[in-house]
């Protein structure tokens, strides 16, 4: 009789109009319907990445788009600069050493953002790199970066602006044509409100010239292939058709709410989850919190593993707990997608239950007095 909640930083919950749209029967992607969708898509894919160019949708999860920005860019033995501020920007330095890249680690403190100053010093020093590579919003700790002035430094120099947007594009306002960002990740499971099983990849002008001359091995990745096939609205290689057709329902429910308010939206339940967090005497793990995804610590002398499956046994509720060193010590709340203020609602009724049943001491009900007076105050 348990009801779920899926409020983890991705999966996420899906609304019926999409599940039910992808439910029904499937027709041949060699046909006039699916390019005339495909095409629909695309010009929403535009709105999304506030783009002209076009933006490639590949069937893998959204480490396949890392791999894709990184072989299509790069040739052996480019040096390139990650700045790693958690696992997702880890994952950056592994795909890049894989190719044979030499990867040079710029490494800041987790849970903090890169001072893009720093960038510019590093870039200054090095002008031979040929790519700075980061996270939008590093989902690991719950950390955005301020891409709008790292974009400024960068596409001042040689160098291409590679950003893994996946917990950050439909969540917070991403022009990339006019941030003069050069190659931008996406993906399906996070904030676009679908299953796992599709990553986006979209490329400015600089990007795609580089591209042209890049000699890194690759095949199904191939950025080539697929803006050739683009360009007859279809894709290179047999798309993940249900998926596709979920995606344009998934993007005209966003582009009909109107972008501006989705991003308010998500904006204002943010800091109702701030408003909550710090009610209970918890404290952020990030000193630049992402719009996304919450970090919470976990009070001293609790264990956040407990917490996080007492919350999924007892209350049915996923969350994520903290990855590597951060196990244990920090839990994270999605608030991307398909999420409204009844969830926040919901969430910390719960945690509530579950920090007294641990013994962790506090006015019950005060998160979600807290919670309420944040979102009526967007009311
Ligand atoms: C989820 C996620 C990815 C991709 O992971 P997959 O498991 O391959 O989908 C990449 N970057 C960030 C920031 C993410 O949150």
């Amino acid at each position: 009789m348990k009801k779920n909640y899926l409020l983890a930083p991705g999966p996420v919950q899906i609304p019926p109009e999409i599940l039910l749209e992808m439910a029904r029967p499937i027709i041949h992607h060699r046909t006039p319907e699916f390019e005339k969708r495909f095409k629909d898509v695309q010009d929403l894919l535009k709105e999304l990445f506030q783009t002209n160019n076009p933006v490639i949708t590949f069937s893998s999860s959204g480490t396949g788009a890392m791999e894709a920005a990184i072989v299509n860019t790069h040739s052996p033995g480019d040096q390139v600069l990650v700045v790693e501020n958690g696992k997702f920007s880890e994952r950056l330095t592994l795909i890049s050493k894989a190719y044979g890249l030499d990867a040079h680690v710029l490494s800041v403190p987790s849970g903090e953002a890169v001072d893009p100053q720093k960038i510019k010093a590093t870039l200054a020093e090095n002008p031979q790199f040929s790519s700075v590579m980061l996270e939008y919003s590093e989902t690991s700790t719950g950390t955005m970066n301020d891409i709008e002035a790292i974009s400024k430094i960068v596409s001042a120099s040689n160098a291409l602006l590679i950003v893994d947007a996946i917990t950050a594009l439909g969540v917070v306002n991403i022009p990339c044509d006019k941030w003069k960002l050069d190659v931008v990740i996406g993906g399906s499971q996070k904030s676009l409100m679908l299953p796992p099983g599709l990553s986006f990849l979209w490329l400015s002008e600089k990007a795609w010239a580089k591209a042209l001359k890049s000699t890194l091995p690759k095949f199904y990745f191939d950025i080539h292939e697929e803006r050739k096939a683009l360009e007859k609205n279809t894709t290179a290689w047999t798309p993940a058709i249900s998926l596709i057709n979920g995606l344009y329902v998934a993007l005209d429910m966003m582009s009909s709410f109107g972008w501006k308010n989705l991003f308010q939206k998500n904006q204002q339940l943010m800091e109702a989850v701030h408003n909550g967090v710090s009610a209970l005497g918890l404290k952020l793990f990030s000193k630049s919190p992402s719009v996304s995804v919450t970090a919470v610590c976990v009070p001293e002398g609790l264990d956040g593993n407990i917490l996080v499956d007492k919350l999924k046994d007892e209350q049915g509720i996923t969350i994520a707990g903290g990855q590597s060193e951060l196990k244990g010590k920090i839990f994270r709340i999605g608030t991307l997608g398909w999420i409204d203020d009844g969830d926040i609602l919901v969430f910390f009724g719960a945690l509530e239950k579950v920090l007294l049943q641990m013994g962790y001491s506090f006015t019950p009900g005060s998160s979600l007095k807290a919670v309420q007076e944040a979102l009526l105050k967007n009311a």
